[in-house]
């Protein structure tokens, strides 16, 4: 029985070789089973852990940030005046009032007449400015309704909360029988109704509603001046003449580079501005109400 190690297992196959046999076969079948995939039964979805949505970036964690003022002139000593980012916000909201032609002129027109405000007020020095320009608005206003200005601040008021309300109409507005009116607001109020065709109308009534008065007819800017707590901001001017009528008798106080006053009457040819008593008052306003004034 000195059989060399290597014939070993064949012998014992050799004689126990049916019960190693059938203990293969029984092991083989188990291992096939196992290896065979799960009865099909309802599909399983997968699912979303809780959890795992929890761990994923929300937007209230902004991953890219604009350049501040303050970062740009980080060398430099702080600055006292408050950075761009924390400005606070002015919105102005632009109403179609009985508006025949298109939206696109519209929009359009309410661009241009916010342009020109923004531009020559310097107001977004001071506040972050939105202009919202509504599709819809007073398609049946009637346009010699003095109080014209308020409906439109009411219906912004409803529709799109805002600080300044501006009507624009595509009409022709009339005020006690006066059709050579272009607009009219009330003085520091909120909401304005105005004439489209001359970019000028808006920022002369958003004047208006910071306190500045008109320079075109003295008897007019005389009764703004009295009924302004501190008289008005910008005087009439003294080279024009103080007929004491309410026609148009003054061009109003040019700007230093020889514009039209944005006070004075509209339709003048050439450019328009603010002039410089306007200026001065406007930017003590918005110092004011932007809260950067304050010492
Ligand atoms: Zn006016």
């Amino acid at each position: 029985m000195n059989e060399p190690w290597w014939e070993r297992p064949v012998c014992i196959l050799c004689d126990y070789g049916l019960v190693i046999l059938a203990l293969m076969v029984v092991l083989g079948v188990g291992l096939w089973r196992l290896s065979m995939p799960e009865p099909l039964g309802p599909p399983v979805l997968p699912t979303v852990s809780p959890t795992l949505v929890s761990t994923l970036p929300t937007l209230s964690t902004p991953v890219v940030e604009e350049p501040t003022q303050t970062s740009v002139a980080s060398t430099n000593p702080a600055p006292t005046i408050t950075p761009t980012a924390q400005k606070p916000e002015f919105i102005l909201v632009f109403i179609p009032v009985r508006w025949q032609s298109s939206m696109s002129k519209f929009r359009e027109e309410a661009r241009k007449q916010a342009d020109l405000f923004i531009t020559e007020s310097q107001m977004d020095l001071y506040f972050e400015i939105k202009v919202a320009i509504l599709d819809e608005g007073l398609s049946r206003a009637d346009l010699s309704n003095s109080d014209l200005e308020l409906d439109v601040e009411e219906y912004g008021i409803i529709n799109f909360p805002g600080d300044r309300y501006i009507g624009i109409t595509d009409g022709d507005l009339v005020l006690n029988g006066n059709s050579t009116i272009a607009g009219w607001t009330t003085f520091n109020g909120a909401g304005i109704i105005a004439e489209s065709g001359s970019i000028v109308i808006t920022a002369h009534e958003l004047g208006h509603t910071f306190g500045l008065c008109d320079e075109y007819s003295y008897p007019i800017w005389l009764e703004q001046d009295a009924f302004s707590p501190n008289g008005c901001p910008n005087p009439y001017p003294a080279s024009c003449p103080k007929d004491q009528d309410e026609f148009v008798h003054c061009n109003g106080e040019p700007t230093t580079d020889g514009r039209n006053s944005i006070m004075g009457p509209a339709g003048m040819p050439g450019e328009y501005g603010y002039n410089d008593s306007c200026k001065d008052h406007l930017l003590k306003k918005f110092l004011l109400l932007s809260g950067q004034g304050l010492e």
